[in-house]
């Protein structure tokens, strides 16, 4: 502490600013990432790519310069806006990252404070929690059953025991029991201790230069497709080889010829566009999703939230606000006592029956408030007209509760000084305190679950003379104020040895005195009502899991709108049940009532057997092993530990049921966009390649020479599918069920609209080309037409893909987005070029369009849109009908 210059109250804020200066901020240094130049080369590796720079080097050597110009520069306006859109996803990823950034619980002044991890510097001094990564490295200087992970340092996943203990200047990170690291996690216990080294001085920033390595934006979709696309291209290099050798061979065509056709068909058939396409769908609903609130950790979540099936979520703060006041008292005499006031504001009164009554003037409430306020680790604090609360609102509310009883708060800290404390964790659900007053005594407080604490009793304040104790009767009193909807406490103390300043479990568990129960009410949050019928609407189904009270779990279900709120299957129960018996329990039972996160895990297993696609939220560090089990695990971002965050796929910013529904309607959306991408992308190179490859066999003139299909394709088709990525949902995403993951991208309907598109576009290409030979057209001019038949179909086929069944065909359909508008604007101006600037004569060998041609091409694709609207007219008659 001299060598830091710092106290156990910790630094000021004057010298924290100081020190950060002096010290840099608490980070280990980023890894190396590849520079512009690195990504831009990245967009010339693909495949179909260097086939086009050999066709370049080819055509070169065989003198048709313009070829050569042309698809070099087709190829380098294509790598331009793969490295721009490329760039643009990964940004917007890294600004998620950067949302995510952890916090430490600080001693500054006195005051405690949640700082980014970022700001600490040497001598702050930081509390540790279970669930805690420690930010720094720490010297300890309290530490009370403390046990810390640091499998990340020394390999060992048992968690080490902490104290204050010295340690040998020579001993190991593992042996140093009176360090804290950096990057290890605190499992048990609670700490506190100095920073006595940050950023890369820590144990950890020696260790790591393995940390970090940035992963690509990959999902298993994505490979999938990526997959896909590479298979798709060897085929379509061997058809292209094999129409080479059939046209030299059969056909006797000359081979200068005959290799810018074959290279045509390359081009034409292979999608060079979709991944691209598919990366940047991904991106935009990564962001979409930050902007609902869903932080999304890990990629391959966003595919999987689309084909959730069931949420299992917790109560407390995620569909009720987390806003608690007490309501209801039950007293040792068998009263009830009604509580009156708002918020945390300690104004309002009592009543019994309805009748106002003296809070003073009950001296069990007087007991009851004193324990309320003592076992108690929140404060009150008052903000201009406003009490907040600070720490957990139940204990804040008990701190309302106790002054509304008329106990003055400060007076009684003082009065009876806490010596030792067990905290509150979910297994043992209570939470007991030990006090020492001045004339000597010294007293338990303990309040928790009420079937934990009152058997835990042996009396209550009413009948200690003569010992007999109506357990029964609490409980039933307990069970009654919870299926009211509220939460329940039990309240209990006990006399302990003045001497002793400890406290144990085994001292708490037997021989107390109940001080009576409190009811807390704690209000659904609206918008999470309306998010559970969402889900309820979307085939999703929406499972309640909490350690509170069944009855009171079961109230606030209702209160919430779940399925199956009659009966709760209790943690107990779970234990009991073997696996295939929970199986058949999970399918029909929405709320689990007081369970411990060692549950979650089991039901999670169950969901998933029973095939569900489970989401799963936490908070606590024992919440993690089930959130990593999960298909989807999300943890609380506000109320989360850094443990739970890190197990977790997605992170809630707002804690809030209302937006996992979200998420995972923005994850439908992000699925529907890829299919929508892919099935726009199949059918246009279909219908190319089968254009080039019919008049190979034919031996006919080419409808579109292979350069013209470059610029179609590289040009106006990406800027059009890019369109799609930015595609809003369809209004239908949150009525129809679920789909499971594995069910392939594009399904058997897809498949043959894919085929249909493809001809079609290989007669309105053909046809036109051929109308206009026979019109007497020179060749070159038929080829524009055809050319632009192609694009103007295109364009009607995206209208008509915006909605996979819907009609598109309507005021929102037709208007379209911004997206959409300036891709058409931007392939309507490129198009306008293409056919009417001089230059590009040169380059493609295009001709102006008359007039009456031009309506023929917009014609054609008109009837394209018609078309597709009748089959997906037929195509939900028939649906109907099944
Ligand atoms: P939830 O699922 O509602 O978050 P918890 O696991 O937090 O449930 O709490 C379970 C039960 O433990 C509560 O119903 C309450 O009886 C008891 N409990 C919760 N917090 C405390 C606390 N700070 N002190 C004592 N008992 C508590
Ligand atoms: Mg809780």
């Amino acid at each position: 502490m001299r060598r830091l210059e710092s106290q156990p109250e910790g630094l000021s804020a004057d010298e924290v600013v100081r020190r950060l200066a002096v010290h840099g901020p608490n980070r280990l240094p980023e890894p190396e990432r590849p520079g512009p130049l690195r990504r831009l080369a990245r967009q010339f590796a693909g495949l179909l790519i260097q086939v086009l720079l050999g066709a370049a080097a080819i055509t070169a050597l065989l003198g048709h310069w313009v070829d050569t110009a042309v698809i070099l520069l087709v190829v380098i306006a294509n790598a331009v806006l793969g490295f721009v859109q490329e760039g643009r996803a990964e940004r917007a990823l890294e600004a998620i990252r950067d949302m995510l950034v952890p916090f430490a619980t600080v001693l500054r002044g006195g005051r405690r404070l949640a700082v980014p991890a970022g700001e600490l510097v040497p001598g702050d001094v930081v509390l540790l929690e279970p669930g805690d990564r420690v930010a720094a490295d720490l010297r300890l200087f309290r530490a009370r059953a403390l046990r810390i992970e640091e499998a990340v340092l020394t390999g060992e996943s048992l968690p080490a025991e902490k104290d204050i203990a010295i340690a040998e200047a020579t001993a190991m990170v593992g042996d140093r029991g009176g360090m804290a690291h950096a990057g290890t996690l605190v499992v048990a216990g609670s700490g506190a201790g100095f920073v006595v080294a940050t950023g890369a001085r820590t144990e950890l920033g020696r260790v790591t230069n393995l940390l970090g390595a940035a992963e690509g934006i990959q999902t298993p979709l994505l490979r999938q497709m990526a997959q896909f696309a590479r298979r798709l291209t060897f085929v379509v290099l061997a058809v292209a080889g094999l129409t080479l050798v059939f046209g030299l061979l059969v056909r006797g065509m000359p081979f200068a010829e005959l290799f810018i056709a074959v290279v045509g068909i390359a081009v034409a058939a292979i999608p060079e566009g979709l991944p691209t396409v598919l990366t940047v769908a991904l991106a935009i609903g990564v962001r979409r999703m930050a902007r609902r609130n869903a932080i999304i950790r890990r990629l391959p979540a966003v595919e999987t939230l689309g084909s959730v099936s069931v949420i299992c979520t917790d109560k407390t703060g995620t569909l009720t606000r987390n806003e608690m006041t007490v309501r209801a008292v039950a007293l040792p005499d068998g009263t009830a006592l009604e509580v009156g006031g708002d918020g945390y504001a300690p104004h309002g009164g009592f009543a019994r029956d309805g009748r106002e009554i003296d809070p003073a003037s009950v001296a069990a409430l007087t007991n009851l408030a004193r324990a309320a306020a003592l076992c108690n680790d929140a404060a009150l604090r008052e903000a201009g007209a406003e009490w907040r609360a600070e720490g957990d609102p139940m204990e804040a509310a008990l701190l309302a509760f106790a002054m509304k009883a008329g106990l003055d708060l400060r007076a009684e800290a003082v009065a009876r000084p806490r010596t030792d404390a067990i905290p509150f964790d979910a297994v043992h659900r209570f939470m007991a305190t030990l006090h020492h007053d001045h004339q000597g005594g010294a007293m338990i407080m303990v309040k928790g679950a009420p079937e934990r604490v009152i058997p835990m009793c042996d009396r209550d304040a009413s009948d200690a003379a003569d010992g007999r104790f109506a357990a029964e009767a609490w409980l039933l009193r307990a069970d009654a104020l919870a299926a009211g909807g509220n939460r329940v406490l039990a309240l209990a103390c006990r006399e302990h040895p003045a001497d002793r300043t400890t406290l144990g479990v085994a001292e708490v568990e037997g021989g107390l005195t109940l001080l009576g129960l409190v009811g807390l009410q704690d209000p659904p949050r609206p918008e999470a009502v309306a998010a559970v019928a969402a889900c309820r609407a979307a085939g999703i189904r929406v499972k309640m899991i909490t350690g509170d009270h069944a009855g009171t779990a079961c109230a606030i279900g209702r209160q919430i709108g779940l399925a199956n709120t009659g009966q709760a299957v209790t943690g107990a129960e779970i234990d009991r049940m073997d696996d295939a018996t929970l199986l058949r329990v999970v399918a029909e039972t929405d709320v689990f009532a007081r369970t411990s996160p060692e549950h979650k895990l089991r039901l999670v297993d169950a969901l998933r057997a029973a095939g569900a696609i489970t989401a799963m939220t936490g908070d606590g560090v024992n919440d993690a092993p089930a959130l990593a089990r999960a298909d989807v695990g999300i943890a609380m971002g506000q109320r989360g530990t850094e443990a739970a965050k890190e197990a977790a796929q997605v992170v809630l910013a707002d804690d809030n049921f209302a937006s996992i529904a979200a998420a995972v309607q923005e994850g439908r959306t992000v699925r529907d966009n890829l299919r929508k991408s892919v099935v726009f992308l199949l059918p246009i190179n279909g219908g190319e390649s089968l254009s080039v490859m019919l008049a190979v066999l034919l031996g006919t003139t080419l409808p579109i020479t292979p350069v013209q299909i470059l610029w179609v394709n590289m040009v106006s088709t990406v800027a059009l599918a890019m369109a799609l990525a930015f595609e809003p949902g369809e209004p239908d995403a949150m009525r129809r069920p679920p789909r499971p993951s594995a069910e392939p991208l594009v399904d058997r309907a897809l498949l043959w609209r894919v085929a249909l598109v493809s001809a079609l576009i290989l007669a309105g290409v053909f046809g036109t080309f051929e109308a206009a030979l026979a019109a007497g057209l020179e060749v070159e001019l038929a080829r524009t037409i055809a050319v632009n038949t192609l694009v103007a179909m295109e364009v009607a086929y995206l209208f008509s893909v915006r909605y996979l069944r819907q009609p598109s065909f309507t005021f929102h359909g037709v208007r379209g987005t911004p997206a959409v508008l300036i891709a058409l604007g931007l392939v309507v101006v490129m198009q306008s070029l293409f056919t009417y600037a001089p230059p590009m004569e040169a380059l493609f060998g295009t001709r102006p369009l008359p007039p009456l041609w031009a309506g023929v091409v917009l014609a054609v694709g008109a009837a394209l849109f018609v078309v597709l609207e009748v089959e997906k007219w037929v195509r939900r008659r028939i649906t109907k009908g099944r």
